[in-house]
């Protein structure tokens, strides 16, 4: 483990949706390709997308199901954003995905400050999206939540400050987010290079090596068992 990982590690835990849902609500999910249920009709339509995670919420006893980080998905074939030939196809997930309902709190992970914020309003790419900056001792470090609703970027200024468990914003539906069911994408970044209230969230096999070092496992510093 690296020190960076380390020190995610012994920082208290937080959430970064709802506050008041306590993670004995909260289940795992599967959306790799080795999940059967995700056939190709199901993956090109955000209402059956949706119904697909309220079944699998309900059937669970849950209200949030989360997942996906280093995680090879299908997922992204409907959007050209993402093609690639064979080992560049970009199609491994380097975030954790919180999905619920629409609306739901989103909070900030960390202590920081606003560092960019943007509408990524493309077919499924984030939506609007906020990207927070912190300090590990001297040096920078992000965290990115996307998938969010409009009215969490408008009133949003670059350098606004909010602490640890403060209300960043809410999640965004199918119409901004990208064409998604309702979900936060949270993502830590280490170099965040030139990109500005944007950064790649899934990657190509063979940049998996340094996305995984430059973006930790979220759960490191959520702790949901
Ligand atoms: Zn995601």
């Amino acid at each position: 483990m690296s020190p960076f990982e380390k020190f995610l590690k012994q920082l208290e835990n937080v959430k970064v949706i709802e506050p008041t849902i306590s993670y004995d609500n909260y289940v795992t999910i599967d959306l790799s390709d080795k999940n059967p249920d995700l056939n190709k009709e199901l993956l090109a339509d955000a209402e059956k997308f949706e119904i697909y995670i309220e079944d699998y919420l309900q059937k669970n006893n849950a209200l949030v199901a989360f997942g996906g980080y280093n995680e090879v998905r299908n997922l992204y074939k409907r959007s050209t954003i993402f093609n690639g030939e064979d080992f560049d196809e970009r199609n491994i997930h380097i975030g954790l995905d919180l999905w619920t309902k629409e609306g739901t709190e989103v909070t900030a992970a960390l202590n920081g400050n606003v560092h960019s914020f943007n509408f990524n309003n493309s077919l499924g790419d984030y939506g609007p999206t906020i990207i927070l900056e912190h300090l590990f001792e001297e040096e920078k470090f992000y965290t990115l939540y996307g998938h969010l609703s409009l009215e969490s970027i408008s009133n949003l200024q670059i350098g606004d400050e909010f602490k640890k468990g403060e209300k960043l914003g809410t999640l965004g539906n199918a119409e901004v987010n990208g064409g998604y069911s309702p979900h936060l994408h949270f993502q830590i970044i280490k170099n965040l290079d030139q990109n500005s209230g944007d950064y790649p969230g899934v990657c190509s096999k063979n940049k998996l090596d340094y996305y995984l070092e430059n973006c930790p496992d979220p759960n490191l510093l959520l702790k949901i068992n």
